[in-house]
């Protein structure tokens, strides 16, 4: 290992504390502790800890009608939490940063995909997370432009859709599966559950254990300046995903589609760049994931 002593930010996350289960060595900071929008904070936290390696994943992260209504507070916090971050790590000499970015970050449409790491810059994010992405992708910016002037291994990567253990159920602000968990948890047999859009966009769900035991991978071993996507193979419509999910846990009910709000129709990565660095990865299939975090959350309701 070349990293002892490695702080996280954005620790309380969903992210965060899945992330705690699989290096619990590793220290974990929330915005309780520094706000990071602010650089003496962001400093102070450095002083304070004296990692030899950050990963930062703290930001202003929402649904779609969050990243919508907020984009303003979006642009702020992340472009400045960011900033600061790598700034103040490169102030105390920290020689390491590994960053989240997101696939949202990428053009609403691209010609061909699943897009690559080359596209990142090729059109504008859609307009459901356009000043989120825009914020990450000046995350981008930022590190590229300090491993070039500072030769640091300052380096990033792309997550699609995360799930799973840990995420944030039965608020409004849900991302997609959580929120199917909770509709099929509060669900009869038979009963018709209505769901937003027409069903037919699709999406990576990446289960979010898969990346916390990529992240470890990442941190040892990513030291260019290519936004590594971590998404999964599968890319299936989310008409599919609740049937399937619905079928994992053996619950039958029926789907209605209202046709409103569907969002961006696809958004797939390829995962090449990130295999030439972690090798062949098993990701966990949409069934299997979709089932232990039903299960996760059953427990914790009970
Ligand atoms: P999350 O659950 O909303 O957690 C956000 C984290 O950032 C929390 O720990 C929060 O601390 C911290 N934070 C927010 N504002 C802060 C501030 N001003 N100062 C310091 N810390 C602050 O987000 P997540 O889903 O875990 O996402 C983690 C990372 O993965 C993010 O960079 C996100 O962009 C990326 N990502 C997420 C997804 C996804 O589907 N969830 C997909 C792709 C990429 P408090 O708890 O104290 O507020």
């Amino acid at each position: 290992m070349n990293y002892k002593k490695v702080l996280v930010t954005g620790g309380s996350g969903f992210l965060g504390r899945r992330l705690q289960k699989f290096r619990p060595d590793w220290i974990y900071v929330s915005s309780r502790q520094y706000d990071l929008t602010s650089l003496a904070q962001a400093e102070l936290m450095l002083l304070e800890y004296s990692p030899d390696a950050v990963i930062h994943l703290a930001a202003r992260v929402g649904g779609v009608k969050d990243n919508v209504e907020n984009q303003g507070e979006f642009l702020y916090k992340n472009v400045y939490m960011n900033t600061n971050v790598l700034e103040a790590c490169r102030r105390v000499g920290i020689k390491r940063v590994l960053s989240s970015l997101s696939t949202c970050a990428f053009p609403d449409v691209v010609e061909k995909y699943p897009f690559t790491e080359k596209n990142l810059f090729d059109g504008k994010p859609a307009e459901s997370n356009f000043s989120y992405g825009y914020s990450k992708r000046l995350l981008q910016v930022q590190s590229l432009s300090y491993r070039n002037q500072y030769n640091l291994n300052y380096s990033t990567f792309c997550p699609s859709n995360l799930y799973g253990p840990e995420d944030h159920f039965g608020k409004e602000s849900s991302h997609f599966v959580a929120a199917l968990v909770t509709k099929l948890f509060n669900a009869q047999e038979q009963q018709s559950i209505e769901m937003w859009g027409t069903g037919l966009p699709l999406r990576q769900q990446l289960f979010v254990d898969d990346l916390c035991e990529i992240i470890p991978i990442l941190l040892e071993k990513h030291n260019t300046d290519i936004p590594i996507i971590v998404a999964p193979d599968e890319n299936l419509s989310i008409k599919k995903m609740c049937l399937t999910a619905s079928k994992s846990i053996n619950k039958n009910v029926n789907f209605i589609f209202n046709n409103k709000m569907d969002g961006q129709f696809r958004k797939d990565g390829s995962n090449e760049e990130l295999k030439k660095i972690i090798g062949n990865y098993n990701f966990t299939k949409f069934d299997e994931g979709f089932k232990k975090t039903f299960y996760f959350y059953e427990n914790i309701k009970e």
